[in-house]
């Protein structure tokens, strides 16, 4: 082909946004003359190449939306760790039926029991299934919700919740929120209600959640919501982190002196 009708032909794909045809079709195009390919099959071949480079871009921005703060996988989970969680229930959450039933998920137990880590394995698990997730600490979107309503943002952030399959608030209990956060954070849970699945880790049992919602019936009335149709998971045991350090003592961090 001459170099004019190379130019053109990567116009074209430029402009059909084909970018892996336009960077492979040469050298696939050299390797189907060698071998005696038929059009058909090097169309074929081609198209696969952009298909697949476009399934995992995809990928990779939903992981990016998601937020996870670390990477964390199932494969790095040890669950002989926490014998009393049940595994094949666990796993059977990577699977996304939950999702497609609006199901929530609790992952409830003291800290350094993995509750984070497991939560970002799910929601990548999601992502891998080409669901929309997203991870915030209940800090943080706490804080993210007082802020937007401060600036008249506030729709727009719920609008932006409301298209995600699944959100993630890590960590509900650790802090308390002002009567305003508690509110905000309330209403997101609320309106997710059989619309949208949430999953939440806490450290804190169910019945001490009114510390952070600040009044019986706010409670109550979340907690009704978001265990109606839920998998809880108790995660007792000792911290992961302390039995790693206590294997490995020399890797413990000495105290700074502050
Ligand atoms: P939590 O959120 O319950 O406080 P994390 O998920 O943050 O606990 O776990 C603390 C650390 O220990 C993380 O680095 C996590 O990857 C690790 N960890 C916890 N439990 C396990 C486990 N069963 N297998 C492997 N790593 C674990
Ligand atoms: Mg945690």
């Amino acid at each position: 082909m001459s170099d004019t009708s190379v130019m053109l032909l990567k116009t074209n794909l430029k402009r059909l946004r084909l970018p892996t045809i336009s960077a492979e079709f040469q050298a696939l195009g050299r390797e189907a003359a060698a071998a005696n390919e038929g059009y058909e099959r090097y169309l074929l071949r081609l198209t696969e190449l952009e298909v697949a480079a476009r399934q995992t871009n995809a990928l990779k921005a939903r992981i990016k939306q998601a937020g996870f703060p670390v990477h964390k996988d199932f494969d790095t989970y040890d669950f002989s760790a926490m014998p009393s969680l049940n595994k094949q229930k666990v796993l059977e959450l990577a699977r996304g039926e939950w999702i497609d039933q609006k199901f929530n998920c609790v992952l409830s137990g003291e800290p350094g029991t993995g509750k984070t880590h497991l939560a970002i394995a799910i929601g990548l698990a999601m992502c891998r299934e080409g669901r929309r997730v997203r991870f915030f600490t209940a800090a943080n979107l706490v804080t993210r919700l007082e802020e937007a309503q401060k600036q008249y943002q506030l729709d727009r952030l719920l609008t932006q919740l409301d298209k995600t399959d699944l959100l993630i608030c890590d960590e509900l209990g650790y802090l308390s929120f002002s009567r305003t956060g508690a509110e905000l954070l309330f209403q997101v849970f609320a309106d997710r209600y059989e619309r949208a699945s949430l999953l939440v880790t806490s450290n804190l049992p169910f019945s001490e959640w009114n510390q952070v919602f600040q009044g019986e019936r706010m409670t109550a009335a979340l907690l009704d919501r978001l265990t109606h149709h839920c998998h809880i998971f108790q995660m007792n045991g000792e911290s992961y982190r302390f039995r790693e350090s206590r294997k490995n003592p020399k890797k413990r961090t000495a105290p700074s002196k502050a």
